[in-house]
């Protein structure tokens, strides 16, 4: 079984028995949809030291980066804009710099929402922090349930149209970031109808950046969990 490294998001909880304690966690969907794919879940620790971090590169053989909170603009140089939401700068940095060993190793990654943002700005690109600000053609940030959308389109130079051999998709949109200038050496596999990068791809390896929510469409879309036995079975 291929060992699949989870990342994992921190809350705040708000709950009057732990109130105020932070609690790491990883939505289940992801979970089951490694499971379903074969691989053996390893969550890892939203905050970690670099040593640990090592430790876990060595010890998965491939990663989903998750979906979570916003990501603090100082990591890519940018003051936050009025409407940046949420973010926990310390999450961010440790997970910043997981995710630049992740691409490092060059083992296979899906990095999800939040996940492909950081790949993105691991290699040096930015975030429209605030995507109504720019074009309210689509509410990107709409529905929370995980239901179908809007539409993407693939290009047929990316790693995404390579692996699922279609033109269009129709997804889930739960984010009211994007990536904003491309981070250096990556490649655009999709957009949604009004512009906005739905997918990114690292040419020289199997690096794949949803901004979509798959996690959540495997058992009703084949596509969705072809993404994460592409992880399993690289
Ligand atoms: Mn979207």
């Amino acid at each position: 079984m291929k060992k699949i490294g989870i990342t994992t998001s921190q809350i705040i909880m708000m709950d009057p028995s732990l109130c105020g304690y932070k609690k790491m966690n990883v939505t289940t969907t992801y979970v089951h949809a490694v499971q379903k794919a074969g691989g053996l879940p390893i969550i890892i620790p939203c905050i970690c030291s670099e040593e640990e971090m090592k430790q876990y590169i060595e010890l998965c053989d491939g990663f989903v980066l998750i979906g979570g909170m916003d990501i603090a603009p100082v990591l890519y140089g940018e003051m936050p804009h009025a409407k940046c939401g949420a973010y926990d700068y310390d999450v961010d940095v440790s997970q910043l710099a997981f995710t630049k060993l992740v691409i490092e190793s060059k083992k296979p990654a899906l990095a999800i929402c939040r996940g492909m943002q950081l790949v993105n700005i691991a290699l040096g690109g930015t975030l429209i922090q605030d995507i109504p600000s720019l074009s309210q053609e689509i509410n990107h940030a709409f529905d929370y349930d995980g239901n179908i959308v809007h539409t993407a389109s693939l290009d047929k130079d990316g790693g995404l149209y390579r692996l699922l051999q279609t033109d269009t998709i129709a997804i889930n949109s739960l984010h009211h970031q994007a990536v904003g200038k491309l981070g250096q050496g990556l490649h655009v596999d999709a957009k949604a109808p009004d512009g906005i990068i739905e997918a990114i791809s690292l040419p020289e390896q199997p690096l794949l950046g949803v901004q979509w929510h798959p996690e959540m469409m495997v058992d009703t879309d084949p596509l969705m969990a072809k993404l994460f036995c592409w992880v399993t079975e690289h």
